[in-house]
């Protein structure tokens, strides 16, 4: 890493289809943050464990493997987690789930066709640590 990435805040990006993780990949990186992708909640907890200090997360919840649901959960475990502040960002849009992810400490949370990426990354802006 550089001294310019190590001065930009990380988002570590959590999504198991590929098309919109690159979407937000771009959209990310080309708004001055560096981005750490996961393909589902288990490698996400894997890189959490090997140290790494996402200053957010943005969660996907329909995932092989691990689900965004049981991210949130672990992330509650862990002292230290606890703090990443998380976005969902999902096709689900039940209140039902809005409300589970809500009590598990999410900030917010983000049906995926009702906003651009640009909106996400309004949303990001405000959240970050
Ligand atoms: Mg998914």
């Amino acid at each position: 890493m550089n001294k310019e990435q190590a001065s930009k805040k990380t988002i570590l990006l959590v999504e198991d289809d590929i098309f919109i993780g690159d979407i937000f990949e771009t959209k990310i990186s080309i708004s001055g943050f560096n981005v750490v992708k996961a393909d589902n909640g288990k490698q996400a907890i894997e890189k959490l464990e090997e140290g790494l200090k996402p200053n957010l997360m943005l969660l996907d919840l329909r995932m092989p493997e691990m689900d965004g649901f049981t991210v949130l959960e672990k992330l509650n475990e862990k002292e230290e987690w606890k703090e990443i502040p998380v976005v969902v960002l999902t096709n689900f849009s039940g209140e039902d789930d809005i409300d589970r992810c809500m009590k598990m400490g999410a900030k917010d949370y983000l049906v995926k066709s009702f906003f651009t990426p640009a909106e996400v990354m309004e949303k990001v802006e405000k959240y970050i640590s």
